[in-house]
């Protein structure tokens, strides 16, 4: 059986009008994973018995403990509809907040997405935030309104009532998809019922509906209703089988790759469309150059390292020699080429563009790297994460022996989690790992002792602060040690809409300068500076305007190195910085290679950069949250002091029924501990959820002490350097 299932899935993988690239989305708890489980099952994949009980997609022994999913994982499964078979790969996503940036991987490897959201809860913050990295994307969305059952049994609605609460529902899902792309939404993109981009339904309970199916089979929302009332789910589940809803649904009105690659790829891709990688992508085509964009890398014990991602163009083999962008040019030779089944990987002969391609092999690449048979082709749009490392763990090695496979194990951490950022200390030679909350370093620390046999000692989790200028200044002077070359540059604070624009990865190092020139010209930009840049990092941007000065091309790089190193921690609290922008606007170089080499070119740029900073007014920035909280009414005063109390602010309040939704902010240095003091203080009875929402400024009543807290703990001199101190 397993067998002919094999053949199958090979057969359709060459047919790309007959593959449906999918996602499920949805806010943690709403029911993503018992809709995967429901909708294998269904498909033939598992069994019916363990799906439910075995949490398929949930590999990882702690996503089974806490009952979240961690990494996205992949399936493809075949669905028969009108006559047709279909194969259908399904790429897991995590619905946790903390992990926001898997939700962006996977979005880049499909073309459409189900939205799942809770009947009872409505949308929430996540609902949101995954909806705008879908459509950002590109990738067309549908509705799957779970838990169905509980509005008749918990909530015991009538009828009426039932069908009032799913229009709400499908009102607000609309609602934000219009305020996010008013474009997509206008085109098509509207969720509507009546079409059937909308179905209802209960994945635990194994059944949905979807107004063209009631009008194909005969079942109505009045047998919804009744059969939820009296309890009969069995009926339901057999006469509006879940899997085929929703997989009737997802073949018909979610893309194929061929159609969707060609309004995804200029979204995605900002190279010339005319050449044949460009137009290969734009076509989906098996025969061009191979165009691979990786969007996981995961090790098995028996293959090693296995890189998954979405083939957009040609054709991988074992043996196809492909290159990493942005990497030494050398060959990486395919020694397994395959598609996922479950957990499980199987090796295919051939696997042609528009599937989701898991590889052995690819040495060089890491998560979001653009893999190609060519040796130099313009890269994707960077994967953009809508979260930043907001907090920070040190590990270190219980036992010494153990360093060398800490240091190694710590490299493959960060290669397989993009969001995660991990360094070294150089004063303390600690190991630092940066994640997106408390839960999610964790995990990660978790799973270093658990998976791959650490044992770590880890210090709790210290926040991730920033720093920023917040005036102009300049020109500040940076000389060499040897005194024989001169960098004089200014320095200002980035215009907050250019920031957003790299932010939203609309303008980037990826594209080419007269694109990137003309949108920033667009967003008020001086034309010299925009054509000028050198070099954009995080948020910081680095501008060449001189003219014709020698040996400076071949110096460049130096020079970025050393501006680089003072952005990774600035002058105050040795902390990273944003949203600066510098123009180097003179050089003085010797004449003569060795005495303008690293040891002279980067301690100078990198000190006038830190000077400049100070200059420049450096403000200290720390991670805020916004929080939102939902409790019966009479909770609401428990619950507002709860934000409030933490340096926090309330700025709306929405009640719905005899329920209240607070929503607010606070700093993510007062989030410690925020969990459990929700529970006792309403006991046990919210809902909440956080999200990042930014760095803001540290307020100044505070804002000596917690630069002296950092500097303290990093064994930094007590007293902030002074301009003269880096200049000397
Ligand atoms: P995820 O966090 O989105 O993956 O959500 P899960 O699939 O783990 O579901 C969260 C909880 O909701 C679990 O306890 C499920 O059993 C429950 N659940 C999922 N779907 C339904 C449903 O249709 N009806 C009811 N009553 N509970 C459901």
């Amino acid at each position: 059986r397993r067998k002919k299932m094999v053949e199958r899935v090979t057969e359709l993988m060459d047919k790309p009008e007959r593959i449906r690239n999918i996602g499920i989305v949805a806010h943690i708890d709403h029911g993503k994973t018992t809709l995967s489980d429901n909708l294998l099952a269904g498909a033939g994949m598992i069994s019916e018995e363990l799906a439910g009980k075995q949490l398929f997609m949930d590999s990882d022994e702690e996503e089974q403990a806490r009952g979240i999913t961690i990494d996205a994982s992949n399936v493809s499964m075949v669905h028969t509809y009108a006559g047709q078979e279909y194969l259908i790969n399904m790429i897991d996503t995590p619905g946790h907040v903390d992990f926001g940036g898997d939700v962006t991987r996977a979005m880049r490897a499909v073309d459409g997405a189900v939205v799942v959201v809770d009947a009872v809860e409505g949308t929430m913050p996540q609902t949101e935030t995954v909806l705008r990295q879908a459509l950002k994307e590109g990738v067309r969305p549908v509705l799957f309104i779970n838990k169905v059952d509980r509005l008749v049994n918990e909530l015991k609605v009538d009828q009426q009532e039932m069908q009032i609460r799913l229009g709400k529902v499908i009102d607000k899902v609309n609602k934000l998809i219009k305020g996010m792309n008013e474009k997509m939404y206008n085109d098509g993109w509207k969720l509507d019922a009546a079409k059937g981009t909308v179905a209802f339904g209960s994945a635990l309970y194994n059944w949905a509906v979807s107004v063209p199916f009631m009008q194909k089979s005969g079942v109505s929302f009045k047998d919804v209703f009744e059969k939820c009332n009296s309890g009969d789910m069995k009926w339901l589940a057999k006469n509006s089988p879940l899997s085929e809803v929703l997989l009737d649904m997802v073949v018909k009105h979610l893309p194929n790759p061929t159609d969707a690659q060609k309004r995804r790829i200029p979204i995605i891709w900002h190279g010339d469309k005319e050449t044949p990688e460009g137009l290969s992508m734009m076509n989906c085509d098996p025969n061009g150059p191979a165009a691979l964009m990786v969007t996981d890398i995961s090790f098995d014990p028996h293959a090693g390292e296995v890189a998954t991602g979405r083939l957009f163009s040609g054709t991988l083999r074992r043996g196809t020699e492909l290159y990493v962008m942005g990497t030494a040019k050398r060959a990486n030779r395919l020694s397994q080429v395959g598609i996922f089944m479950g957990a499980e990987r199987i090796e295919v002969e051939a696997l042609p563009a528009g599937n989701i391609a898991a590889v052995t092999g690819l040495k060089d690449a890491i998560v979001g790297s653009t893999v190609s048979t060519m040796m130099d082709i313009t890269p994707f749009e960077a994967l953009k994460h809508y979260s930043e490392p907001v907090m920070t763990v040190a590990v270190e090695a219980k036992n010494m022996k153990d360093l060398p496979k800490l240091v190694e194990v710590l490299r493959q951490v960060g290669k397989e989690d993009p969001t995660v950022q991990v360094s070294i200390n150089e004063e303390t030679g600690e190991h630092l790992i940066a994640g997106m909350g408390e839960l999610h370093l964790e995990i990660i620390t978790g799973r270093i002792k658990r998976d791959k046999g650490v044992d770590i000692i880890t210090s709790p989790p210290i926040v991730v602060y920033r720093e920023t200028p917040t005036q102009k200044a300049g020109p500040v002077e940076g000389k060499s040690p040897n005194r024989h070359n001169r960098f004089y540059i200014e320095l200002e604070p980035m215009d907050p809409a250019v920031v957003d624009l790299i932010l939203k990865g609309e303008v980037s190092m990826n594209q080419q300068v007269i694109e990137r020139r003309d949108i920033l010209v667009t967003a008020g930009m001086d034309k010299d500076e925009a054509k000028n840049i050198k070099a954009i990092e995080g948020t910081n941007m680095f501008i060449d305007m001189t003219k014709g000065i020698q040996y400076l091309n071949e110096t460049m790089e130096l020079v970025l190195d050393g501006w680089r190193e003072a952005l990774r921690g600035g002058p105050l609290a040795d902390e990273q910085v944003q949203n600066l922008k510098i123009r180097l606007l003179d050089v003085k170089l010797h004449e003569d290679a060795i005495h303008r080499g690293p040891a002279q070119v980067i301690p100078a740029v990198r000190s006038a950069v830190k000077a400049g900073i100070l200059y420049a007014g450096d403000s200290l920035l720390e991670p805020v949250q916004k929080i939102q909280i939902t409790v019966p009414t009479e909770q609401m005063g428990p619950a507002t002091s709860q934000i409030q109390g933490r340096r926090g602010q309330v700025f709306d309040m929405q009640s719905e029924g005899d329920t209240m939704t607070v929503i607010g902010k606070a700093p993510v240095a007062e989030l410690f501990g925020f969990a459990g003091d929700v529970r006792s203080a309403t006991e046990g009875r919210a809902m909440w959820s956080t999200e990042f929402a930014g760095f803001e400024v540290v307020p100044g009543g505070i804002v000596d002490e917690v630069v002296k807290g950092i500097r303290k703990r990093k064994g930094l001199k007590e007293q902030i350097p002074r301009p003269e101190d880096y200049l000397a």
